[in-house]
């Protein structure tokens, strides 16, 4: 059964209660032609992505808002779902939240005042074509425009829009001479687009490169292949990030929906082959602005060995807005996680500051009153708590000076 989302003006009655579609039987129902060699093998779900209003009206019951998004956004941001992330979509329910990740709304063609086209503002920190180094220590290094799903609330889709494509031999060698020219850079990055969409080949030439230069320490990848194509993380796969560690892999599933057995493996396997996964969230209105969800996708995280890391205020991107959550809805969200659950499943609450300001945190205000003597905090449960102050304040740390002679022996 499809029915239409209720007007977002319009009085909130209960939505019609159905089960979570099977997304076994969602692959026998949409893709019977896929054996499972095929379906195992992450180049045919990208060639078999449901790509236009067309492939996706015949895969799924599109509402009129639907419609009417994938025509008006049509000219602004490209649609790719993989057919492994079309199994998870509730056909029946327009605020299912896999679907709502993959296909746009009208909404999204409206540009909202204060909306950019660079939320970020990153563009002005591009020195050439694959860098982006807008902090003292750490890069972004833009290695595709491709992805295997076209995430509708996607902040970068001024390069996902597609046109910028992979990167040229000369481009990324231009993006290492660069890195390699600046010292204090320890931290690279590697982002997009989705770098995993990369053949391991190509993906090995930029890590092999970026290996080559002796101040880059830490290397890390974005990427939602894990949530949205599993079956690209291969036992070669993982084998190979491990030959560049430390390595992180940075992943971005944003709700317990994403959370299956496929997943579940991808994620696994990095892990099993020493390679570290975070997990970056965006909050999302409607879809997962509920503290409930979001401690289920934290401990979901946490089986499989992968940390939540951020939990991102969406950004102040184009055609975003009906996605955007008021700033206090995470702030109340992290608040009903500190204390109830464990801290390893509370993540950051992170904004990016529009127009390039970088990243501040937020928590909740735990402090009631402070004096020189003490500090007066209120806990979890809302009791108060004094902590006393010492006596003694100075914190320089005299062994400093020797430890510091170390760099310079
Ligand atoms: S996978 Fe990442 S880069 Fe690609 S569309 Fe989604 S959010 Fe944007």
């Amino acid at each position: 059964m499809a029915f239409e989302p209720p007007d977002e003006e319009a009085p909130r009655g209960p939505l019609p209660v159905v089960r979570p579609a099977d997304p076994s039987a969602r692959r026998a129902e949409l893709f019977p032609q896929a054996s499972d060699a095929e379906w195992n093998d992450w180049r045919w779900p990208q060639r078999h992505a449901a790509r236009d209003a067309a492939s996706l009206s015949r895969l799924l019951p599109l509402t009129d808002d639907e419609r009417a998004g994938l025509d008006e956004t049509a000219k602004v941001f490209r649609v790719g779902v993989s057919p492994y992330y079309l199994t998870l979509i509730d056909p029946s329910h327009p605020y299912c939240p896999v679907r709502m990740q993959a296909i746009p709304r009208r909404a999204e063609a409206e540009v909202r005042p204060g909306e950019l086209e660079d939320p970020l503002g990153e563009d002005p920190h591009r020195p050439v074509e694959a860098i982006v180094h807008k902090y003292p220590d750490r890069v972004l290094l833009l290695a595709t425009d491709t992805c295997s799903v076209y995430c509708r609330h996607c902040t970068r889709r001024r390069i996902t829009k597609g046109g910028a494509s992979e990167l040229t031999k000369t481009q990324l060698q231009l993006g290492l001479d660069y890195i390699a020219s600046h010292p204090e850079v320890r931290d690279v990055l590697i982002s997009g687009g989705d770098p995993l969409i990369l053949s391991d080949e190509r993906l090995e030439q930029v890590l092999r490169g970026l290996r080559a230069i002796p101040h880059v320490e830490i290397i890390r990848i974005g990427t939602r292949a894990p949530v949205t194509l599993p079956m690209r993380v291969t036992p070669a796969l993982a084998q190979l990030l491990r030959r560049y560690a430390p390595l992180y892999v940075v992943t971005h599933f944003n709700h317990g929906k994403e959370v299956t057995p496929e997943a579940r493996a991808a994620c696994e396997l990095l892990v099993d082959h020493g390679v570290p996964v975070e997990n970056q969230a965006v909050l999302m209105r409607r879809l997962n602005s509920d503290a409930r969800i979001i401690k289920e996708l934290n401990h979901a995280c946490l089986t499989m060995r992968v940390r939540p890391y951020y939990l991102h205020q969406m950004d102040v991107a184009e055609g975003c807005e009906h996605l955007r959550t008021p700033i206090e809805k995470g702030v109340e969200i992290l608040r009903e996680l500190r204390g109830f659950t464990s801290g390893l499943a509370v993540p950051h609450l992170a904004v990016d500051l529009p127009g390039g300001g970088g990243k501040v945190t937020l928590q909740p205000d735990y402090v009631v009153e402070k004096s020189a003597s003490e500090t007066v905090f209120r806990n979890y449960r809302g009791e108060r708590y004094a902590y006393p102050e010492p006596t003694e304040t100075d914190c320089t740390c005299p062994y400093e000076e020797v430890w510091q002679r170390r760099a310079h022996a």
